[in-house]
């Protein structure tokens, strides 16, 4: 890190800096300017990350050089990691399609989708049992009963499930259904259940909040990484801006600048950015064409009914023309890696 000290700075004030440097095993280099005097911390700087510089009398600004994460860096692995989710694959050369409804609500809603998008060529079923709802007037999830639903659905369509843990209490049930964990972009920074999916064995779909920048995101994931699961696949699914016509707007720069800086696999979930369901098709070629490991689509046979998130649900007749456009676009795009 390099310390930038205040032009008035006097030379005991300096001192008291570098011997804090040195005192922590770092070594510290000094440049002497006209005005200023920059101090550079060089060695592990994680060792200095809880002192704290900018309270020190003479000392204007501290700029760090190391990114504060390391196990979901990309220099852990330049060529990108693949997460399997039970039979299937989300990582570099693939484009992985999860879809499924958002709640599963009965038995035939969460039966006809995910055949429906398994035929389709989705591999990962979705489907929401607990749910994190703005209102607690809003239906809730069915709970275990939904999380019931989802083992029918793996045992008749063969396809791993995806679903969103709110409580670390629940991690045991759901761990005995769920192939990965979700952590909604609410949870993201839920520091304690981020400790606790650390320590599972099963992969974690971890999504951006919605306030959140990608760095913060990345950060998250090296709480998973760091309790000793690096099976982590981000999602970006939108950020909160001043454009009302969407429920959030999706950071299709993202994508590129986190493969830039992560190795970890990044999917898009173009419904919960939309909200609503006209647009999810093109924002979907788009992230394609950015980049994307993989798409997560909500679906519903009948969205006019569905009791979470209906706006921005696909028909699920829809959804095999769907993937057709989606295969069309990565076919074009899939040069330009190599
Ligand atoms: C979801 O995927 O069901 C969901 C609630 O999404 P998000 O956490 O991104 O809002
Ligand atoms: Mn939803």
């Amino acid at each position: 890190m390099l310390l930038v000290m205040r032009p008035d700075a006097t030379q005991a004030e300096i001192d008291h800096v570098l011997e804090t440097i040195s005192t922590n095993g770092l070594h510290a280099d000094i440049s002497v300017g006209k005005y200023r005097t920059i101090i550079g911390a060089v060695g592990n700087e994680e060792i200095l990350v809880d002192v704290a510089f900018e309270a020190m009398p003479g000392v204007e600004r501290l700029i760090p050089v190391m990114r504060p994460y390391k196990f979901v860096a990309k220099e852990v692995q330049p060529e990108g990691s693949t997460i399997k989710v039970g039979s299937a694959l989300v990582g570099p050369g693939q484009l992985t399609l999860i879809a499924g409804p958002c709640s599963v609500e009965t038995e035939e809603q969460a039966l006809v989708s995910a055949h429906a998008v398994r035929d389709a060529g989705a591999t990962i079923l979705r489907g929401g049992a607990f749910k994190p709802r703005t209102s607690p007037y809003a239906f809730q999830g069915l709970g275990e009963r939904g999380l019931d639903l989802l083992v029918e659905c793996k045992r008749q369509t063969g396809l791993p499930v995806v679903t969103e843990v709110l409580d670390a209490r629940d991690l045991e049930r759901i761990s005995e259904v769920a192939d990965c964990l979700q952590i909604g972009a609410r949870n993201m920074q839920n520091f304690l259940l981020l400790r606790e999916v650390g320590m599972q064995q099963l992969p974690v779909l971890l999504k951006r909040g919605f306030c959140n920048t990608i760095e913060e995101l990345l950060m998250s994931a090296e709480y998973i990484a760091k309790g000793g699961n690096d099976q982590i696949i981000l999602c970006e699914r939108g950020i909160r801006t001043f454009e009302p016509e969407t429920r959030a707007t999706l950071d299709f720069a993202a994508l590129t600048v986190v493969k830039q800086l992560s190795h970890l696999p990044i999917v898009v979930d173009p419904s919960h950015a939309a909200g609503r369901a006209d647009l999810v098709l093109r924002l979907s070629l788009g992230a394609v064409a950015a980049g994307a490991d993989g798409l997560m689509i909500e679906v519903h046979p009948n969205p006019s009914q569905a009791l979470s998130d209906g706006a921005q649900a696909m028909p699920l007749a829809e959804f095999e023309g769907f993937a057709r456009h989606v295969a069309l676009v990565r076919k074009a795009v899939q040069d330009i890696d190599r």
